[in-house]
């Protein structure tokens, strides 16, 4: 089962405007914004702004129009940045064996250089 949203976690705080970010996009229901620590020329983490723990909790929990709206701007954030055509890499980790370390939902978006293969 799902852990309950912890409001208090880092992205949360993001979200509230208690840390600052590098902000990509924002709209509404979306943040995208630099990852403090980042792991290729492009990191960027695409965050929803309702309370989802993981991928797994937004796909089980969220609104269709959420669900839609959210993987539009992924798209389009990706766009934005010019990484369609050198290509680029999504990822999210879910739970535990996942690695996830922020429990709100986000998707990485990594790229401005040959990425190799998927790490496993
Ligand atoms: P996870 O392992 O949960 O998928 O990844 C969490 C990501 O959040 C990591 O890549 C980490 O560098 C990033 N991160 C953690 N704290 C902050 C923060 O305060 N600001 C930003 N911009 N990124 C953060």
């Amino acid at each position: 089962a799902t852990q309950p949203y912890d409001p208090d976690n880092i992205f949360a705080k993001i979200l509230r405007g208690e840390i600052p970010n590098d902000t990509v996009f924002e709209d509404e229901h979306v943040l995208a914004f630099r990852d403090i620590n980042p792991q290729a020329p492009v990191h960027v983490l695409v965050i929803p702004k309702g309370e989802y723990v993981s991928w797994d909790d937004f796909a089980a929990k969220a609104p269709d129009v959420e669900i839609a709206h959210f993987v539009r701007k992924v798209g389009e954030i990706a766009r934005d940045l010019d990484l369609v055509e050198p290509g680029y890499r999504l990822l999210a980790n879910i739970g535990g064996h996942g690695h996830q370390e922020v429990p709100h939902l986000h998707v990485h978006l990594f790229g401005g250089k040959p990425l190799g293969p998927m790490l496993a």
